[in-house]
């Protein structure tokens, strides 16, 4: 008796679903002709006050049993499904995207072409300490045949007693080293009122990885026409990471660079963990030049090299390390950085790695 009961209630729910299939086709189709009529009047699919109306009345005509919260649910899925068919890629691409941009971007200045067919190195001191050390540093580049030259001028330091870095002063050195050799220059910018005047002493102007999240510097940057190198944030994932470059590149800046600079993790044997993994993902996902600072990902001097090489055979476009003439005395990060043999050395292992691209050897 009770197996009949059963029977005829399940026949009667397969026919309510049934009808709420064909209800909701009949609901999809009207969705995707309010879609076309909104793509051809260039308005957005997504109406979050509309949402917001039909959810409030259909809660008003709730009856029960299901509470107010559940039919909210409910028919917030279904919205959901509806605005997918006016839009089907989902959201919309992102500048950064491959799918926006299948080739890569390579960016050129003066000569040295980023995210082409050659690596790139990158390297110098933490900080600009004087003009003597960016000279010495900027000397073994070109010896190297490295065509970057880094150093901070302006320092996010985590104690505010710190060396703070030389300011506009320290652009200045940077600069007169890098044109005595013929190199290009990158350094960190942390205020958007710096960077109109910075752009007169650098090819490339850093964002660093504490500032990957301050939008009003990537907003300011995008409306720069110079090349932007992005770092990596400490806990940022690579979704964020992406939305980042986009916010530079929606303005009109699409000279923009990404840096695995490596994530907080629990591990304590490097300085931070250089995820790898990163690299193939975002060259995958996005057509901008990707590079790894093997510095301060791992803080360790004696992994620079493999990590280097990892980097490369993962797909990386270019390297960044840091470089001292002295680096016990350095004014930041004294136990990371290179010393010029160890430099040296660095970048003969990484080019003969077989890894690292170069068209003019
Ligand atoms: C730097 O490159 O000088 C620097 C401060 O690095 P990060 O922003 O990655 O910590
Ligand atoms: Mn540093």
């Amino acid at each position: 008796m009770d197996n009949n009961r059963i029977h005829e209630l399940r026949e009667r729910l397969d026919g309510i679903n049934g009808e709420l299939l064909k209800l909701l086709s009949e609901r999809a189709s009207i969705g995707i002709e309010i879609g076309e009529i909104k793509k051809s009047e260039g308005l957005p699919f997504h109406d979050p006050v509309r949402e917001n109306e039909m959810l409030d009345r259909l809660a008003a005509r709730n009856e029960g049993p299901f509470e107010d919260a559940v039919i909210r649910h409910l028919f917030k899925e279904i919205f959901k499904a509806t605005l997918q068919l006016q839009q089907p890629a989902g959201k919309p691409q992102l500048l950064v995207s491959r799918k926006s941009k299948t080739e890569d971007t390579i960016i050129r200045i003066k000569g040295t072409a980023i995210g082409g067919s050659d690596s790139v190195l990158v390297a110098g001191p933490c900080s600009v300490e004087s003009a003597e050390q960016v000279m010495e540093v900027a000397a073994s580049l070109k010896r190297a045949g490295v065509p970057v030259i880094r150093g901070g001028a302006f320092k996010p330091r985590t104690s505010p007693y710190d060396f703070q870095g030389l300011g506009f002063e320290g652009l200045v050195m940077l600069k007169e080293a890098a044109d005595e050799f013929g190199l290009l220059t990158i350094s960190e910018i942390v205020d958007p009122r710096h960077l109109e005047r910075a752009a007169d002493y650098v090819d490339i102007i850093q964002i660093g990885a504490r500032n990957m999240h301050n939008f009003e510097l990537l907003k300011a940057a995008g409306d720069m026409r110079k090349p932007v190198l992005l770092k990596r944030g400490l806990a940022a994932t690579l979704d964020e990471f992406l939305h980042a470059a986009e916010y530079i590149v929606s303005r009109g800046n699409s000279e923009v660079m990404l840096i695995e600079r490596g994530i907080r993790t629990y591990e304590k044997w490097t300085r931070n963990t250089l995820d790898i993994s990163a690299v193939p993902i975002l060259k995958q996902q996005s057509h901008l030049p990707v590079l790894v600072d093997v510095s301060h990902s791992t803080g360790r001097k004696e992994i620079m090299a493999p990590c280097a090489k990892a980097a490369l055979a993962a797909g990386a476009d270019g390297i960044m390390v840091e470089v001292h003439p002295n680096p016990p005395a350095a004014l930041s990060d004294a136990d990371q950085q290179l010393d010029i043999g160890e430099f040296e050395q660095f970048v003969r292992e990484v080019k003969a790695s077989g890894l690292y691209r170069q068209s003019v050897p």
